[in-house]
């Protein structure tokens, strides 16, 4: 495939984020992902950070205005010229659409949308058991894989906490916001001809195998 421009879709907790991670050391491209790069401006400080930060604890989206420039700045860059690995942007129609006419100019076009498709019920699960270290960001589930101490991390001993926007009130709003205004998106990349469904309720390592598997013939497809 001469190039990969990669967008995971999902609810909150589907595991766009291990999956983007494996795919990003798989295919050795550049990995994306919105929530990640907004945190770290909110940690920095930045005055992106300092616009995002009272939307996201609320469990809202930021206005595209805002997070579309960061998106486009990185699909432009030279690190992502045989392609990428977007995770959490499109959210929007807004954005998918400033998306497309992005790769358009560059000459380029979306490989594949893969959506991986999770019930609310298993987002609440996912999430409401999740625990971040304080320090690293470093993730465990109270179900899935707990801390050996309760509530310390396990890697560098620093407290375990519930992110602000895991707790249950801001889930149940994300979902909402998921539902209205990303899940169009389903349809957007369908019409395109480019979605792909991957069931995220498996196995992490399912869900990766199955992924690999249909980008495998995609690129078969290509070659014929
Ligand atoms: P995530 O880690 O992908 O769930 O993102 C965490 C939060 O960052 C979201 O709840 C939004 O507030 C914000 N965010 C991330 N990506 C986007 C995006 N593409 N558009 C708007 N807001 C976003």
């Amino acid at each position: 495939m001469s190039e990969l421009n990669l967008i995971l879709l999902g609810p909150p907790g589907s595991g766009k984020g291990t999956q983007g991670e494996r795919l990003q050391e798989d295919f050795r491209l550049p990995y994306y992902a919105t929530g990640d790069i907004l945190r770290a401006a909110v940690a920095e400080g930045t005055e992106l950070g300092r616009t995002a930060k009272e939307y996201m604890d609320r469990g809202d989206l930021v206005p595209d205005e805002v997070i579309i420039g960061v998106i486009a700045e990185r699909v432009e860059g030279a690190e992502a010229a045989d392609g990428f690995i977007l995770d959490g942007f499109p959210r929007t129609v807004g954005q998918a659409d400033a998306l497309g006419e992005e790769m358009e100019g560059l000459g380029r076009s979306i490989t594949a949308a893969v959506l991986i498709d999770v019930s609310d019920e298993e987002v609440v699960r996912r999430l409401g058991g999740r625990r971040t270290c304080a320090k690293n960001g470093h993730i465990f589930h109270v179900d899935f894989d707990p801390p050996k101490n309760e509530d310390v991390c396990d890697i560098c001993g620093a407290r375990l906490i519930v992110r602000d926007d895991d707790k249950p009130e801001v889930i149940r709003h994300r979902l909402e916001t998921y539902h209205e205004k990303t899940k169009p998106l389903v349809d957007f990349y369908e019409e395109r001809g480019v979605l792909k469904r991957v069931d995220g309720s498996l196995e992490p390592e399912e869900v990766g195998n199955r992924i690999r598997a249909l980008l495998a013939t995609l690129r078969m497809e290509e070659e014929l």
